[in-house]
């Protein structure tokens, strides 16, 4: 990702200029009805941005309600494909055009590089945008003979109000993950958006609205997860509920789904292995690892956590490893040349500093970093090298969440394959070798949902992505979300003659 020059103006009043800090309620921006706000900082300065409103379980229903409605009685459900599509393509074209302004609230409430923000999580929400939206009018049933003088045809339908929650790390990449295939197939939404990262969702609902999307369509809840989360995923009232954040929430979620039987997705939590082959070039396979790691302050679900790194290779990749963890750049993420922002949060850093304790007391070796970034007034670390890391300890285990890689060592392909899968998670994987027998060996034999060779955190909207064992049920992208986001009618048509 090329280096980026920030806005010219990068001041907080400027950039909240737009957002309407309220909950998103049949297409209008409505006070909690408590009148209770929260607030929403800038992990990069501690600084308060803006009060939000806080929605109540009381908010939700009105959200559920007017999803409802819209479903039921509005023009959504009963347009035409084509045009469901052009109303989404018409939002993809108003966040593109308010790109930087959206990068920056982005930058702002979460702390990431604006760079990224600007480059890649903005312009992937728009092409997550537009893939589903030319989906819109290809959604359809089949005719099947029947044996006698019968015929069925099948309709795809949409499956009615969908409860969407989703997690801080990436804001307007998962708000467009969840709502381009939903809306698509001419659902309605109540999203509960994650509370330390409100703004940006806030702006695209706005876009939406200006798009042409009727009211009541898509409805945001900001709040707290035991209370507004909780209180959309008991709900009786939604015919579905998709869920991304962490594994633990998503057990609770999945029990109280299951008491209404609505259907859930997960999209969850991972502790994904990164092998590297003694054959990979070395150089490419660090920074490959470096960047599987560290991207995003360490803050993603597919994070490279575990990097295996072969015996022959080890020493020499554990050198370079540090060399280029203590050469990245970390500080004001809206630098041009800032690799690394803050963490998204003070709790974040702390459960992130614990980790660190814990790896040097279980006997790691702490190669570089491991604490709180000197001269930062936010939530600042030093990215972090551990190597000696072995299967039974805690950070080999534990999704960290930061910026910590582990290093272990393997020899044998069998052996790395047996412990990669000796975690409970199943998110991604990523092979380093030019060994297509190995390759094929690694890819087939670690079981995760995504494996990436030679190449690290590659997304399309057109290729499916989810987890096996506990990182999730169900997947999200290509053709295959579509079956979440729809159901299937079967209708019998006599016939005078049965079809050959
Ligand atoms: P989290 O589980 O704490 O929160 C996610 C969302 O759930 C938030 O909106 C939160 O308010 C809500 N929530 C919390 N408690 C709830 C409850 N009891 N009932 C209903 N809703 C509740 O996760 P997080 O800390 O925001 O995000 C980090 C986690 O998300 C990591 O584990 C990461 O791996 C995972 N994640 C997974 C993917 C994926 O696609 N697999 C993508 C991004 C993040």
């Amino acid at each position: 990702i090329k280096a980026i020059a920030a806005p010219a103006q990068t001041d907080v009043k400027h950039a909240l200029r737009n957002v309407k800090p309220q909950l998103l309620i049949n297409g209008k921006f409505v006070d909690a009805s408590s009148g209770k706000t929260f607030p929403t900082e800038n992990p990069a300065t501690k600084e308060e941005l803006i009060q939000v409103a806080e929605g109540s379980a009381e908010d939700v229903e009105a959200a559920i309600d007017a999803a409802r409605d819209a479903f039921d009685k509005g023009p959504w459900p009963r347009m035409t494909g084509r045009q469901r599509g052009e109303i989404l393509f018409k939002l993809a074209d108003l966040i593109e055009e308010n790109i930087d302004e959206i990068a920056m609230l982005e930058t702002l409430d979460n702390g990431k590089p604006f760079k990224y923000a600007r480059t890649s999580d903005v312009p992937q929400a728009i092409e997550h945008l537009r893939y589903y939206a030319g989906f819109a009018d290809k959604i359809h049933g089949k005719t099947i003979p029947c044996n006698g003088k019968m015929m069925a045809y099948t309709y795809r339908e949409p499956l009615g109000v969908i409860g969407q929650i989703i997690p801080w790390n990436f804001p307007v990449l998962m708000m467009a993950w969840k709502i381009a295939p939903a809306l698509a197939m001419g659902n309605t939404i109540v999203m509960k958006v994650a509370e330390q990262t409100p703004l940006s969702a806030l702006r695209v609902g706005e876009l939406a609205l200006e798009a042409g999307l009727p009211a009541g369509c898509l409805n945001l809840v900001l709040g707290d997860g035991p209370v507004a989360g909780a209180a959309l995923s008991k709900s009786k009232r939604i015919q579905k509920l998709a869920f991304t954040g962490s594994t633990e929430v998503g057990k609770i979620i999945m029990k109280q789904a299951a008491e209404n039987i609505v259907p859930v997705t997960l999209e969850l939590g991972g502790k994904s292995p990164n092998i590297i082959c003694p054959d990979a070039n070395i150089d490419e396979a660090v920074e490959g690892a470096h960047f599987a790691l560290f991207f995003n302050m360490g803050q993603c679900c597919t994070a490279g956590s575990r990097t295996f790194v072969h015996a022959d290779i080890y020493d020499e990749f554990v050198g370079k490893a540090r060399e280029r963890a203590m050469a990245t750049n970390v500080g004001d993420p809206f630098g041009e040349g800032t690799e690394l922002g803050p963490q998204v949060s003070k709790e974040q850093l702390d459960i992130i500093l614990g980790y660190i304790e814990q790896g040097k007391k279980d006997g790691a070796k702490l190669e570089c970093g491991g604490k709180i970034k000197d001269g930062t007034n936010g939530y600042f670390l030093e990215p972090t090298v551990f190597s000696n890391v072995t299967d039974e300890m805690v950070i080999a285990r534990d999704e960290i969440f930061g910026p910590v890689q582990c290093i272990l060592k393997w020899n044998t392909i069998e052996e790395v394959i047996e412990r990669s899968n000796s975690n409970e998670y199943g998110l991604a994987a990523g092979v380093w070798t030019k060994n297509l027998n190995w390759m094929n060996s690694l890819s087939r034999g670690v079981q995760s949902g995504t494996i990436w060779v030679n190449c690290y955190d590659v997304f399309d909207a057109a290729v499916p992505f989810g987890g096996y064992k506990l990182s999730g049920i169900g997947r999200e992208h290509g053709d295959e979300v579509l079956g979440h986001y729809t159901q299937v009618k079967s209708v019998y048509v006599p016939l005078e003659e049965p079809i050959g």
